[in-house]
């Protein structure tokens, strides 16, 4: 079983990278500042004060990533209210807050967020036509599954 919750055309998108990867964000955000401008968006502490001294977008800022803005992050993923994710994370340095990370990609997915980790995945997002429409954005219902699953156990406990 699934259900649908509809990304509208003005998407609540956060924003968040990880320092090494801050420059190409900037970079990115300053070429589709236009687009990003039609958007609600919202960021981690750090990325979200780099991100507007760059650009003079408005973007509502969360804790720094270390600090919980992660999971601020995750928390309003579940709470429906953000939609769309574009986080530029470092591959190549272990981050002291990589369960914060970790459990903010695991709710991207289990959301079904439009998700960008790099800028060739953000440019080609930001090309769709969903962009400016709306999209049936189809979610299982996992607590079906659950209670299937827990019931399967019952049963094999008899
Ligand atoms: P920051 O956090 O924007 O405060 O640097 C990003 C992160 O490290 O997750």
């Amino acid at each position: 079983m699934t259900f649908v919750l509809p990304l509208g055309e003005k998407k609540r998108i956060a924003l968040v990278a990880h320092d090494a990867r801050k420059q190409a964000l900037l970079d990115w955000a300053r070429d589709h500042r236009d687009e990003l401008a039609r958007h609600t968006l919202y960021a981690t502490g750090t990325t979200g004060k780099r991100l507007m001294e760059a650009t003079g977008l408005q973007i509502h800022r969360f804790n720094s990533g270390p600090l919980g803005g992660d999971q601020q992050v995750g928390a309003k993923i579940s709470e429906g209210e953000i939609d769309f994710l574009i986080f530029f994370w470092d591959p190549l340095e272990p981050q002291p807050h990589d369960p914060d990370v970790k459990a903010l990609l695991r709710l991207a997915v289990l959301y079904n967020i439009p998700t960008a980790s790099n800028p060739a995945s953000a440019d080609f997002l930001f090309s769709s036509p969903y962009m400016n429409q709306t999209y049936d954005r189809v979610i299982p219902d996992y607590l079906s599954r659950l209670r299937e699953i827990y019931e399967e156990e019952a049963e094999g406990d008899d």
